[in-house]
């Protein structure tokens, strides 16, 4: 089997599991050997192999079988080519640790590539740079803004504030900012995080009592990239600890590029002073590309694999997914690798063939979804989330129902209380703030929810 089949069994996972489960379990994996019907996957990790045999495994077949592989057995080989060089040497190499950090990496799971050919400077993947991004309605000013910022770094729009949607372009605008910088000087100091890699690392250093590293790290920047601010939302400490570096870089008129899914207004518990520090410099919205814009980007994406399209199925690629750009390339990933391995010439036909199953998400999850589907993960009856039962493995699950209640609904704590059968809502409120803790450094905490809310959504 050729990797370009794995290729597109990734794409279609990633249209199914959520984006934080895909750059997890996922985005590391490669075919290492399809011989005598066993395939073999090579994954970076024993974590990562557990997962996707206990958890994926079916859905890996399936994908297989979709895609007319049909082996006997699937088997996931730690596979150490894939971890090398990720480390360096001030890290705490834990497991958890390693873990969140490959979420935290920038978007770098495109179907298209594996880990091997993508090379990191500082965070930056150097696919992502200006000349690779389509402009066009709802990005042009984002776009503008990013460009000036890259040619004079930290004179104007400090701090840039991107927010938009997900899957529209933050990720690659920011780093593309980041890319040329370094390309017109090499030795400019980048430095890009997410939000849950600087929460991590700070985390990790008051672990590690190692928070002055930390501090200098941060501070030390000519150009600071923080990607999803709005994971910063209720975690007092580390807003503290972003305003001290955000102040120490402004006032050395070192460039802050922020992005989020929402603007500051809109994150929840952000600071007071927080908020009024990202007003002083510019706030741009992205928008959802329009008909046009999209038509080009998939022209685009399409010659970079040597590909081309013939407009109806550019058109029909364009007016399936509308909003989501990283889910249009997936589409557009899959249609390709599915004409490569048959050596068809990609037409409407195939096209509507193969993506045209509905794609579109239900939007509305009741309370008692989410119960069912947390009880389900742990294997537990509902009855006993219900219950009055105090074991640790009802615990533990009815307050993760309890926390996804609040993430995704919103409700109120005697709600929350109410919907899991207790009467006090301050044992909801201890459940969601612990949760909430722990599933900043408990990896297993954190991979339960990513997949709970993402069989919510599937
Ligand atoms: P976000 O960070 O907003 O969720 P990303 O920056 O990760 O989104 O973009 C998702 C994918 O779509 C990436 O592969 C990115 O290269 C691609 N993409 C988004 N907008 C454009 C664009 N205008 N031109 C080309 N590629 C784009
Ligand atoms: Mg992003």
């Amino acid at each position: 089997m050729h990797e370009d089949l794995w290729q597109a069994v990734l794409g279609e996972i990633e249209l199914t599991v959520s984006r934080g489960s895909f750059v997890t379990w996922f985005k590391n994996t490669h075919l290492v050997r399809h011989k005598d019907n066993v395939l073999v996957i090579g994954v970076p990790n024993v974590f990562i192999k557990q997962q996707l045999e206990r958890k994926y495994n079916d859905l890996i077949v399936e994908l297989l079988a979709k895609n007319g592989m049909h082996p006997e057995r699937v088997e996931y080989k730690i596979h150490a080519g894939l971890v090398q060089a990720k480390k360096t040497d001030d890290e705490p190499m834990i497991l958890g640790r390693q873990q969140t950090d490959q979420s935290a990496r920038p978007a770098v799971n495109q179907p298209n590539t594996t880990v091997l050919t993508h090379s990191y400077r500082q965070g930056l993947n150097e696919r992502y740079t200006f000349d690779t991004f389509v402009v066009g309605s709802g990005n042009e000013l984002a776009y503008a803004a990013c460009g000036a910022i890259a040619q004079n770094p930290g004179t104007k729009y400090n701090p840039l504030f991107l927010y938009g949607g997900v899957g529209i372009g933050k990720t690659h605008l920011i780093q593309a900012v980041g890319n040329a910088v370094l390309a017109n000087n090499p030795s400019a100091r980048i430095v890009y995080a997410s939000t849950e890699q600087f929460v991590q690392e700070f985390v990790d250093a008051l672990r590690f009592k190692k928070t002055t590293d930390f501090a200098k790290h941060y501070r030390s920047a000519d150009v600071l990239i923080v990607d999803d601010m709005q994971f910063i939302a209720g975690k007092e400490k580390m807003q503290e600890e972003f305003f001290h570096t955000f102040n120490a870089l402004h006032q050395a008129n070192k460039q802050i590029i922020i992005s989020s899914d929402k603007p500051p207004s809109e994150i929840p518990t952000l600071e007071e002073r927080l908020r009024s520090r990202f007003a002083w410099g510019m706030q741009i919205d992205m928008q959802n590309p329009d008909f046009e814009t999209r038509c080009a980007i998939i022209q685009t994406k399409a010659h970079m694999h040597d590909a081309v399209l013939p407009t109806p199925v550019v058109e029909y690629l364009a007016n399936l997914v509308q909003s989501n750009i990283r889910e249009l390339e997936g589409a557009l990933n899959q249609l390709l690798a599915f004409c490569e391995m048959r050596g068809l010439a990609p037409d409407l036909q195939i096209a509507t063939n193969l993506l045209g199953g509905t794609r579109s998400r239900p939007k509305h999850i009741s309370a008692k979804q989410i119960i069912e589907r947390t009880a389900k993960y742990f294997q537990v009856p509902m009855e006993d989330i219900l219950g009055p039962k105090r074991d640790k493995d009802i615990v533990v699950p009815r307050q993760i129902a309890m926390y996804i209640l609040r993430s995704e609904l919103h409700l109120s704590f005697p709600k929350i209380a109410r919907e899991l059968g207790r009467k006090d809502h301050t044992t909801a409120i201890h459940s969601v703030e612990k949760i909430e803790k722990e599933s900043s450094f408990d990896s297993t905490i954190k991979a339960a929810i990513t997949e709970i809310k993402e069989r919510l959504y599937a």
